[in-house]
């Protein structure tokens, strides 16, 4: 069963949790118990593919609320590509999560997120209306793993001029049951119309609107999996995983990861200039504030919603939460100095994100023994989604894959709207005529 974070004597269903996305009570849901997977597990792990390991920790989270088999078809239709650990250095990998179809990790959560959405609402065979407003990867994660459902409509609100040239085409290019608004504002006011209309009486009783956003617990189960999967490919006692960090939805995967068993020494953070959550690591302090922006912008969090689930996992133990996590953060230029002194000595081009997973990693180690542990980097995303940030010379490194030249070669469609919240609810009530 799952509980909010601010009620532990509530109990909900994971299918209530997966259809509100958030309690009513403004915490967030949360599996009731996190139990360590037995001895078998880890025995048999090193035999088992992503989605073995997917099904028997999903099943675990879940109370088995979705059967087995049911399950099995879930995961192996939702985890369909790799997740490939590259060495870097001796002991030291990157664990590659960008290999899903829109190149970015948050395929693995959004992908799992709409495959059981799917999976409730086919039972109930209800059609939902999923509003998304998107600074640039969730939209495109979001929509991609919607597209085709039948009883799901896709609405992606996202602020004119202000995401990467392949994010906006990612975003407007699908089509199908997938609508991009094209909001002449900012982010903050894509996610205000969004906000507004879920709580617009009218509007919800003639349509049924759901949230796909990042809080939603359905997001945040399949981002312990590769934790662990990683783990299964060494036989090794200790292993170091170092996180860049935003919403820290990614990390708190992985210290759920911990609590089913996984034997971690150490999780870094990395942040960029928005270190809040360093901040609060090193003085207990948290002390949320406006974000600013960097090369590194899906990381450009001020006040990560994620900080609730942590606090609720240590029961707000500062000094736990310091004995299991390290925080570093870094700014654009030494990020990009990053970038271009590991293609030189290593032959390998990170994306801003990464990169900056990098060099917590190297702070890391530049003060503590490590002798005998794995040290692995996740990287978020693939360099050509963040082309812009290179110079000319790491650009031509760079090989954009086929899909997202693709995808650079199909015509944009959107709809162009103010930020005003009624032009915003009169076309969704006339899409629902329609
Ligand atoms: C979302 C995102 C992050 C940050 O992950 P959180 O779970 O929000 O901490 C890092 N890198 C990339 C490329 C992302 O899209």
């Amino acid at each position: 069963m799952f509980i909010s974070t601010n009620n532990k004597k509530i109990k909900f269903s994971f299918k209530d949790a997966v259809t509100k996305g958030m309690p009513a009570d403004n915490g967030l849901f949360m599996p009731e118990e996190i139990k360590p997977l037995g001895e078998k597990f880890w025995q048999q792990l090193n035999q088992m593919n992503f989605a073995e390991i997917a099904l028997a920790i999903i099943s675990n989270l879940i109370d088995d609320e979705i059967p087995r088999d049911e399950l099995k078809k879930i995961v192996e239709e939702t985890f369909n590509f790799d997740a490939p650990l590259v060495e870097l250095s001796e002991d030291t990998f990157v664990l590659e999560l960008f290999h899903g179809p829109t190149f970015a990790f948050k395929d693995f959560g959004a992908r799992f997120m709409a495959s059981a959405l799917n999976y409730f609402n086919e039972t109930s065979k209800k059609k939902i209306t999923v509003l998304a407003a998107t600074s640039g990867d969730t939209g495109s994660a979001v929509a991609h793993s919607f597209l085709g459902s039948k009883y799901v409509d896709v609405v992606l609100l996202y602020p004119s001029g202000k995401v990467s040239k392949i994010q906006e085409q990612q975003l407007t290019t699908l089509g199908q049951n997938i609508t991009a608004l094209e909001i002449e504002g900012t982010f903050d006011d894509c996610q205000k119309l969004v906000k507004t209309a879920f709580v617009d009486d009218e509007l919800n009783k003639t349509m049924s609107l759901s949230s796909a956003n990042s809080i939603n617990i359905a997001r945040l189960i399949p981002q312990s999996l590769y934790y662990v999967y990683a783990y299964s490919k060494f036989n090794r006692a200790e292993i170091i995983f170092s996180v860049p960090s935003g919403n820290l939805g990614n990390l708190t995967g992985g210290l759920i990861a911990k609590k089913l068993g996984l034997p971690v020494k150490i999780f870094i953070a990395a942040n960029n200039r928005n270190n809040v959550f360093e901040q609060f690591v090193n003085t207990g302090e948290y002390l949320p504030r406006a974000s600013i922006k960097t090369i590194s912008n899906a990381m450009d969090v001020g006040d990560p919603s994620n900080i609730k689930r942590i606090l609720h996992l240590y029961e707000s133990n500062h000094q736990k939460i310091k004995d299991d996590i390290c925080a570093y953060s870094f700014g654009d230029d030494e990020i990009l100095e990053a970038i271009r002194n590991v293609a030189k000595s290593y032959n390998y081009i990170f994306d801003p994100h990464t990169a900056c997973g990098f060099l917590a990693l190297q702070k890391y180690l530049s003060v503590n023994k490590t002798a005998n542990a794995i040290k692995i980097i996740l990287s978020t995303a693939h360099p050509a989604k963040f082309l812009d940030v290179f110079d000319e010379k790491l650009k031509e490194k760079i090989e954009t894959p086929v899909q997202l030249k693709e995808t650079l070669r199909l015509e944009k469609t959107s709809i162009k709207m103010s930020s005003d919240y009624f032009d915003f609810k009169n076309y969704l009530l006339s899409k629902k005529l329609s």
